[in-house]
């Protein structure tokens, strides 16, 4: 993870990035082309976000801006950033606020409080949007003027959240030895897209980025209006960092085809991922159609399924959300090749 910052990270931060990228055999089995997967789990905080986590605040403390004992980060974040944060500040000895929501899960702010952080839960959304982000966001800026020698790194506007994964595309683009047609990637604060485009721009390759996006966000222009149940791809307050340009193709997923998605990854192929992982499997089966034979795909996988034992892999909570459709990833675990040839079809919310 050297590459954007210039100074060689310590310790369990050294271990961030270099992560494995698999082949999915399996479940591309009727496919005509090939597809890859980048495990990003095994960062050591769990999540492609202790990339950022890294690249925002490595060279801050290195150059002597952030101050163990001294200064105070504070950030909003749905959970993995917040660990990767929580790991990062640990190691250093900051301290660390983390702002999360009523919808963080009680295992992610365990760990959070396990590395030491001091965790802030909004409990009441937005009353115009119904959303909790822009709360989030007015109570980490309350906060940090009423604290001094505070840092905000802002995962949503800050060009190094981006930068950290020109790394993530780099290591994609060796590990295939520079064949790689197609790259999945959740968007959220759209880091891991614009870093990957902008590697792929820099590289001058001819690889060709998917944002995946959820159904009812408004990163790009979403076919439906509706709240959102799993946390990581799609936003409700456009990120400043946001570059449409960055995406050569966009799809929309609804929280049951990634629901589906993951069911179907851990089904077919063992890997038990987090809900936005689902979320670029169905993206994927829908893009399937107008991806030419003899292509190599890779889907970047965010982070691991154990974050979600309570929503995604709960058949209760599953059930509760969606009713009885077990049946979509039982009667069928493998993508089909050429299903939902228009790709503005999506499940409805
Ligand atoms: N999936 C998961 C699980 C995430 O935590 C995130 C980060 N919020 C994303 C996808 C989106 O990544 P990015 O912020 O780089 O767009």
């Amino acid at each position: 993870m050297g590459e954007s910052h210039g100074l060689l990270p310590k310790g369990i931060l050294s271990t961030v990035g270099g992560t494995p990228l698999i082949e999915l055999e399996k479940i591309a089995e009727e496919l005509d082309f090939r597809v890859f997967a980048k495990i990003e789990r095994f960062n050591p905080g769990g999540s492609i976000k202790d990339r950022p986590a890294l690249n925002m605040l490595l060279a801050k403390v290195q150059s002597g801006e952030l101050v163990p004992g001294k200064h105070t980060v504070i950030e909003s974040s749905s959970g993995n950033l917040a660990i990767g944060l929580a790991q990062f500040c640990c190691y250093y000895g900051l301290r660390f606020v983390c702002v999360v929501d009523v919808r963080t899960t009680e295992q992610n702010i365990a760990v959070l409080r396990a590395y030491g952080a001091e965790v802030r839960i909004v409990t009441d959304p937005d009353p115009v949007s119904g959303e909790y982000l822009p709360q989030r966001l007015r109570l980490v800026a309350r906060l940090a003027a009423e604290t001094p020698d505070s840092y905000v790194p802002d995962q949503y506007a800050n060009p190094r959240n981006a930068a950290a994964h020109r790394t993530t595309m780099r290591e994609i683009d060796e590990a295939l030895g520079g064949r790689v047609d197609y790259v999945f990637c959740a968007a959220g604060t759209t880091g891991t897209l614009g870093g990957c485009s902008a590697y792929v721009r820099s590289a001058g390759l001819a690889t060709r980025l998917v944002a995946v996006d959820a159904v009812g966000s408004v990163l790009f222009d979403s076919p439906a209006s509706c709240g959102r149940l799993i946390p990581g791809h799609g936003t409700s307050v456009l990120p400043a960092l946001h570059d449409p340009s960055a995406a050569d193709h966009v799809v929309h997923v609804s929280d049951l085809e990634a629901v589906v998605g993951c069911r179907r990854l851990v089904g077919r192929e063992a890997v038990l991922a987090g809900g936005s992982s689902g979320a670029l499997v169905a993206a994927l089966e829908k893009m399937a159609p107008r991806i030419p034979a003899g292509s190599t795909c890779v889907l970047v996988l965010p982070d691991g399924g154990d974050r979600y034992l309570d929503t995604v892999y709960s058949d209760e909570w599953v059930r509760h959300h969606f009713g009885e459709v077990a049946h979509l990833w039982k009667d069928r675990v493998g993508l089909a090749p050429a299903k939902n040839p228009d790709l503005e079809e999506t499940v409805p919310c």
